[in-house]
């Protein structure tokens, strides 16, 4: 089979889809049909994920669709809505048959390990980039933002942190053992976006955002969108184990600027996080308490009983 632009879109992408009774029409019509369930909040964002900058060309195909349908996965899960539909737009230097049948399985598992549906997209040759723009849905009035944060909420966060960029500043290195190689690439290509935390988020959280650009400067976004600042306890904060034992004492310093983990960070009220640790437990969660939001602005972390200093907020920057 040799592709066209037009092969690809019927005999590989079409078979995507998964006919959702909420899609009217998806690919092969010039614009696709949905019908938002009543009581429910339609929730939209798009993310890029350009050659060379957030992965190399060489990589396993299957590992790039994976990522790029995680990182909009993500998006909807720091929102806590739920992730139903996604369009993608894709730029291609050429129609390589093999390069596209791993990409379309990569995209396929991702989207129905979630059960997304994908309605629509575009074609175009240039060089290679990969844009989704996921849907997703929310109870009316219930999607969390990054400005509900309060003065006196616990900042938490969902898992370990720093070994995606860990990953990434190891790409060259000749040198790391291959099991830690394993670990670390598996952290970076295949994050696991904290969908499972959907519904405790609705219940209990003030806030939330996704950490892809780093610890820091993600939290900061969350202040500033909140007019608060917070003060991190420097022990709290998770380490990846790989980071701690490659890094030592420069792995806090790591992971408040390193991003790619996709792990959750979120603020709930101190009077409720008795409450809120016994729902975690219920649900087999486990999420680590790092800081508290305080009035004023700037980030500041405790580093030793009663030191406290001034954090500049870092992560990655496009320009
Ligand atoms: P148009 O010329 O109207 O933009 P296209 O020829 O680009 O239409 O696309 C034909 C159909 O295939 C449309 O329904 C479009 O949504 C779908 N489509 C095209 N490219 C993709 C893609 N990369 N992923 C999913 N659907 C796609
Ligand atoms: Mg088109």
């Amino acid at each position: 089979m040799t592709l066209t632009e037009f092969s690809f879109i019927d005999e590989l992408l079409k078979p995507v889809s998964l006919k959702s009774p909420q899609v009217l029409f998806g690919i092969g019509d010039d614009a696709a049909g949905l019908r938002i369930p009543e009581g429910f909040d339609l929730l939209v964002s798009t993310d890029t994920l350009v050659s060379g900058v957030h992965f190399l060309p060489h990589w396993d195909p299957y590992d790039i669709a994976y990522k790029a349908v995680m990182v909009n996965v993500s998006d909807m899960a720091a929102m806590a809505a739920q992730p139903a539909w996604v369009t993608l737009a894709l730029t291609l230097p050429e129609m390589n048959q093999d390069w596209l049948q791993a990409f379309v399985k990569g995209l396929k598992e991702a989207l129905h390990t979630w059960s997304i549906d994908l309605i629509g997209g575009d074609t175009t040759k240039g060089p290679l980039s990969i844009t989704l723009t996921i849907m997703g849905l929310a109870p009316q009035n219930q999607a969390l933002r990054r400005s509900g944060a309060k003065a006196g909420d616990i900042i938490l966060v969902t898992g370990t942190l720093g070994a995606a960029a860990l990953a990434v500043s190891f790409l060259e290195k000749k040198d790391l053992p291959p099991k830690d190689k394993k670990i670390l690439m598996h952290k970076l290509l295949h994050p696991k976006p904290r969908i499972d935390y959907l519904e405790l988020l609705r219940s209990f959280a003030t806030a939330a955002i996704d950490i892809s650009d780093g610890l820091s400067a993600d939290l900061n976004h969350l202040c500033v969108a909140s007019g608060v600042g917070a003060c991190l306890d420097e022990k709290a904060i998770p380490l990846h184990p790989l980071v701690t034992h490659y890094l030592q004492e420069q792995a806090v310093d790591f992971v408040l600027s390193g991003g790619d983990d996709y792990e959750l960070c979120y603020t709930v009220p101190a009077s409720k996080l008795n409450q809120f640790g016994e729902a975690l437990k219920l649900r087999n969660l486990q999420s680590y308490p790092i800081g508290v939001i305080e009035e004023g602005s700037g980030l500041r972390m405790q580093t030793a009983p009663g030191l406290i200093k001034h954090l500049t907020p870092a992560g990655y920057t496009h320009f």
